[in-house]
């Protein structure tokens, strides 16, 4: 099941073989790694059926937004407190 995610870590698109950056919006599958969302064409469109896709949208929308208006500090942070209260 592929997910979009911002990386935690700098990586490598698994199509172009270009770096992917920490933060960047990349998405990911279990046991193939990150690809850049521009490369991965495995991508649908969000659809609201898809609780766990819309999921990662709305993550990473969360964190655009906060880092512009809090800055990527405190947007990283509250990024972070939201993936410990989902454990
Ligand atoms: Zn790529």
């Amino acid at each position: 099941m592929t997910k979009i995610i911002y990386a935690k870590y700098p990586g490598k698109c698994k199509v172009c073989g270009n770096k992917t950056e920490r933060n960047e919006e990349v998405s990911w599958a279990p046991g193939e790694g990150v690809k850049h969302l521009k490369c991965d064409f495995t991508l649908t469109p969000p659809s609201s059926d898809d609780a766990e896709f819309m999921k990662g949208v709305n993550d990473v929308r969360q964190y655009h937004e906060e880092r512009d208006l809090l800055g990527r500090e405190m947007a990283e942070m509250l990024a972070m407190q939201r993936e410990y209260d989902e454990c």
